[in-house]
């Protein structure tokens, strides 16, 4: 992977790096950032056996404590970080929470919750960081949207529209900031192997890895390995990418 035009990241922030997605990210960013900052909500433990392979990839490991069900206390705090830390030139926009549930079924509250978490908060963390990079005239952003925000399944109106929002946000950053050098793209994963999925019903997973033309589901690494290429030059001309990583399951 090749990083010479633009040198390595200096700092790169991962929201939800304390497991699955987000932790898979953050370790493998470790090999070629100075410094690494992930934020977790309750997963201390996990965010702080993150920050050791961090450290051990030869970069400074930052813990960030917050919670995104909250975008205005979220903006306050991702602010004094951006504040303090030097430049953040490259960001994973990762939290993201889902609650799947029957269109008739879901109630408003889940609605509030997941939009808090997937959009308002995302917002927030995209309009920070890119305001951050403009005045560096420098940066890369990779949201984690989903193929949820496409593809129809029963039970994901909620996630799917949440993760919709995403998609219009890359494409609306990446149209308005690419000529200040700075790219945003995001991901769209298919069923990757993380917590997330922990109470899916195997009847449920079985159901959808019959879907999925290579059979299985992905792992955390599959996304890394394209967030690793987004923060390279071999992607320098890429920006406002809505990218697939999901078995052939969207085509
Ligand atoms: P996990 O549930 O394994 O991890 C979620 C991460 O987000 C954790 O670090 C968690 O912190 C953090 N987080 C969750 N809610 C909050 C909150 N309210 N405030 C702050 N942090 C929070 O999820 P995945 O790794 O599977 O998913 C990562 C991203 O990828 C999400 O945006 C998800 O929607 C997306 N995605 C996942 C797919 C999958 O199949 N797994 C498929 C498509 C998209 P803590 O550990 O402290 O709770």
């Amino acid at each position: 992977m090749s990083f010479p035009a633009y040198g390595s990241p200096n700092c790169a922030l991962v929201t939800g790096g304390s497991r699955g997605i987000g932790a898979a990210c953050a370790v493998k960013l470790a090999s070629v950032s100075r410094r690494v900052a992930i934020t977790y909500r309750h997963s201390e433990r996990q965010a702080s056996e993150v920050a050791d392979q961090i450290r051990e990839q030869g970069a400074e490991a930052i813990l960030i404590q917050a919670d995104l069900t909250n975008p205005q206390s979220w903006g306050e705090q991702l602010d004094a970080f951006l504040k303090e830390s030097g430049p953040v030139d490259f960001v994973v926009n990762n939290a993201g929470i889902s609650r799947d549930n029957l269109c008739l079924h879901a109630t408003l509250e889940e609605l509030e919750e997941v939009f808090r978490v997937n959009v308002f908060s995302s917002w927030v963390t995209l309009t920070k960081a890119a305001s951050h990079m403009v005045e560096e005239s420098r940066g890369r952003i990779v949201n984690i949207s989903s193929i949820a925000a496409h593809e129809n399944s029963p039970g994901r109106s909620v996630y799917g529209a949440s993760k919709a929002a995403l998609t219009a946000f890359t494409r609306s950053f990446a149209n308005e900031l690419g000529r200040m050098n700075i790219r945003i793209n995001a991901i769209a994963p298919g069923f990757i192997n993380t917590e997330l999925l922990a109470d899916m019903p195997d009847k449920v997973k079985d159901g959808y890895i019959r879907k999925i033309p290579q059979r299985r589901f992905g792992e955390p690494e599959h996304i890394a390995d394209m967030v690793m290429f987004l923060a390279s030059d071999a992607a320098d001309y890429l920006n406002g990418s809505i990218i697939p990583i999901d078995g052939g399951m969207s085509t």
